[in-house]
């Protein structure tokens, strides 16, 4: 037999497929060990077949068999992934396995027992420490080797192993990131609205079902009976989440419902529980595997549903090679194992509400929260008068009072803003200048507490300087207001009240972020102060206001999901004040009240924002009625990214120039930020609207990437600076 081997060697962007002589043992999936060179490498076996293309008898065999890491189903994800993104299968294949574990450093962790076997064995006289381990073993029967020789000597209790007293047996232990917790709770009762949308979904014959809940409707629990039923039929789920939402509250709650069913695969794990999670998954122990983005590549087998919770989220879409999005690759898993989709959210993304809208999708709504209970009422507060009237502060009266009363009766309030760091950026205001990053084409943005200017692209961190360097003015001056410039203001007006801030700044470190809501849930702070982070699912039941400071930072980017991403964000922070007993308040600040956009959230109206926000696209011939694509071209050397720029260009005009009809837009320039990290950034820009072409587009662009020059091909770009 001839075995076809991707080897997984590190930089290499050959993609090719070597065969070896398969041994006993080797079967498709298989990680492998291969001679190649004069070294030994991994490989992956893709495929078993008779005889070879090439002479057989100069064949080098298979040096032994790892593991069966990969699935049949990750084989043909694999072929599927690489031609999708046209990245090389050696690549795509590292998405589906731990990092850790391509790399060999984690192995099975074992540990070896002492179990008694002859309680009566002949001890010599004169050996104490082995006649009072005998004694102690009488007692417990199985215990730690390495314990054993800790309390009594390695020599005493080898020579009980000698003499056949005690046999050493040695054990697979899987390293559990849960702490303990664990059992099988019962469901709770579904609500009648919830019985309903579960009938539903089972009901369709649609492979993908969207379930558009409010905030607060009860949404998790329907994804709970879906994955319980599917796992009475002998199946698998996978369910995947935003990374800010794999609390450690929603791990226990999922952990408290399924027990050791449950995998977990996320970045805060250490690298042997990551590797125990991920083959518990492998072998069909654990069933159910949660997680963000990169847990959509799951090993379980005979998977019955697919569920993708906050559908609209970014963080979905991977910024590196291969720049693949989860939703994308969950519809090829579902269609693989013929299963269901579901798609949660209470602000669907305009992309897959039109699919709902017309069909494609089940469409499954649930408008009310849990218990009727009221979704919180958002005031908007002019901005523009709070000025006139001489407020320089970053609140408005109406916000000040409702955070008042709010304190006074011991309730809890979240304020929300888009930006980190105190202020946006430091402006000589003799000469203009505004104070940038040496490596990246950005305003650096000024930190208070380590008195320094941070670039928020790079995280490089400079000296607050005392004069402008441009022109040695001493005036220097802060614009806009950041995270820490709001909490300054806050103690002032409430010297008594506990803050809490939560930002990039304040989360490093592998579980920060959990730190600061577990502190908040635990009412050891009376304010949380926070970026998008605290926006995404956390139940809070005690917060009965919320603050949006700055409703309009979004809004006027210039991109064109702006109004969509305004929308959605004022809907989410929302969704986070009045979740218990009490009412809860928003107060909305702008300085655009008239916008359409803040009209339709303010009155929770989705179907008015998606009429509005689909005629406009529509309109404008901006996605979903077409796709954006933009090649980067990144390199150190500014000559080398023209050089490149220019073969890509005029390999893509030749394109262009066959099917103009089917280009909307085509153009190539300085990206708008012109150098991050000291690379400069050249971008070609499309706006086209047969997909059929994004093959060739990406064949074309692709083929001039080399050592020094980096070239990459980004779909609907999140982010276009
Ligand atoms: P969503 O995910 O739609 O925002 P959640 O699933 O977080 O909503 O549910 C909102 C609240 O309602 C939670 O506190 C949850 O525990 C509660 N809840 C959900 N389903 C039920 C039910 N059937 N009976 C009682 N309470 C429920
Ligand atoms: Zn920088």
């Amino acid at each position: 037999m001839t075995a076809e081997v991707i080897v997984d060697i590190a930089h290499s962007e050959v993609d090719r497929i070597f065969e070896y002589r398969a041994v006993d043992g080797v079967e498709e999936g298989c990680r492998v060990k291969v001679p190649f060179g004069n070294r030994t490498v991994d490989g992956f076996v893709m495929r078993l077949k008779e005889g070879s293309d090439y002479d057989f008898s100069k064949l080098k065999s298979i040096e032994r068999v790892v593991d069966r890491a990969l699935t049949p189903e990750c084989l043909s994800l694999v072929r599927g992934i690489s031609e999708r993104y046209r990245c090389s299968k050696a690549l795509t294949l590292r998405l589906f396995l731990p990092g850790e574990m391509r790399k060999g450093a984690v192995r099975e962790l074992y540990k070896t027992y002492a179990v008694l076997e002859d309680a009566n064995a002949p001890v010599p006289a004169r050996a104490r420490a082995q006649a009072a381990a005998l004694g102690f073993l009488r007692e417990n029967p199985r215990f730690g080797y390495t314990e054993l020789c800790e309390k009594f000597g390695r020599g005493a209790v080898n020579a009980l192993a000698e003499k056949g007293a005690i046999s050493l047996v040695k054990e697979r232990v899987t390293r559990s990131p849960y702490g303990g917790v664990s059992g099988e709770s019962a469901a709770r009762t579904l609500t009648p609205a919830q019985e309903e949308a579960l009938r539903r979904i089972g009901a369709s014959t649609r492979r993908v079902q969207l379930l558009h809940g409010v905030t607060g409707s009860g949404k998790t629990e329907i994804y709970l009976s879906l994955i319980a039923k599917t796992l009475q039929e002998g199946k698998s789920a996978l369910f995947l989440v935003p990374e800010i939402s794999l609390t450690p509250q929603m791990l226990s709650q999922l952990r408290a419902r399924f027990g050791d069913r449950v995998a977990i695969l996320h970045s805060g794990l250490s690298a042997g529980e990551k590797f125990d999670e991920w083959w518990r998954l492998r072998t069909g122990e654990a069933k159910i595997a949660v997680g963000a983005r990169s847990a959509v590549f799951a090993p379980v087998e005979n998977v019955g549903v697919i569920v993708i919770d906050e559908e609209h989220d970014g963080s979905y879409s991977s910024e590196t090679n291969p720049r693949y999005n989860a939703r994308e690759i969950a519809a090829m898993r579902a269609e693989y194992n013929g299963c269901k989709l579901i798609l949660g959210s209470a602000t669907p993304s305009v992309e897959t509400y039109l699919k709902a809208a017309e069909g494609e999708y089940e469409l499954i709504e649930l408008p009310e929260r849990i218990n009727k209970k009221p979704l919180p009422e958002i005031f908007i507060a002019d901005m523009r008068r709070e000025v006139r009237r001489g407020n320089n502060t970053a609140f408005s009266a109406a916000l000040r009072d409702e955070l008042e009363a709010c304190l006074s009766q011991g309730n809890q309030a979240i304020l929300f803003l888009n930006r980190r760091g105190f202020a946006q950026s430091v402006v000589c205001r003799d000469c203009g200048n505004v104070l940038k990053c040496a490596q990246c084409d950005v305003s650096l943005t000024y930190h208070s507490e380590e008195r320094c200017l941070k670039c928020h692209y790079c995280g490089a961190s400079y000296k607050m300087p005392s004069a402008c360097p441009e022109c040695g003015g001493v005036h220097l001056s802060y614009t806009g207001t950041g995270t820490q410039k709001v909490v300054g203001e806050l103690k002032k007006l409430y010297p008594s009240a506990r803050i809490l801030r939560m930002d990039v700044d304040t989360t490093s470190g592998k579980e920060g972020h959990f730190k600061i809501l577990k502190q908040f849930a635990d009412r050891e702070a009376d304010i949380l102060v926070g970026t998008q982070m605290i926006a995404k699912g956390h139940d809070f039941p005690l917060v009965t206001l919320v603050g949006i400071l700055d409703a309009d930072m979004s809004l006027h980017f210039s991109d064109y999901r702006s109004g969509e991403r305004t929308f959605q964000l004022i809907t989410q922070v929302s969704g986070r004040s009045g979740r218990a007993e009490e009412k809860g308040k928003v107060v909305l600040q702008t300085y655009d009240p008239e916008n359409y956009i803040l009209r339709f959230a303010v009155n929770y109206d989705y179907k008015g924002f998606f009429r509005h926000e689909i005629s406009v696209r529509r309109a404008t011939a901006f996605p979903p009625f077409a796709k954006i694509v933009r090649v980067m071209v990144t390199a150190e050397e500014e000559k080398r990214a023209l050089e490149t720029l220019k073969e890509v260009y005029f390999s893509l005009k030749e394109l262009y120039g066959e099917h103009t009809g089917d280009f909307l837009f085509f153009n190539k320039m300085h990206a708008p930020v012109k150098r991050i990290q000291n690379k400069f950034r050249y971008q070609v820009l499309m706006r086209i609207v047969n997909e059929a072409l994004l093959p060739e587009i990406y064949a074309r662009a692709l083929q001039y990437k080399s050592r020094d020059v980096l070239v990459y091909v980004e779909e609907n770009p999140a982010n276009l600076s």
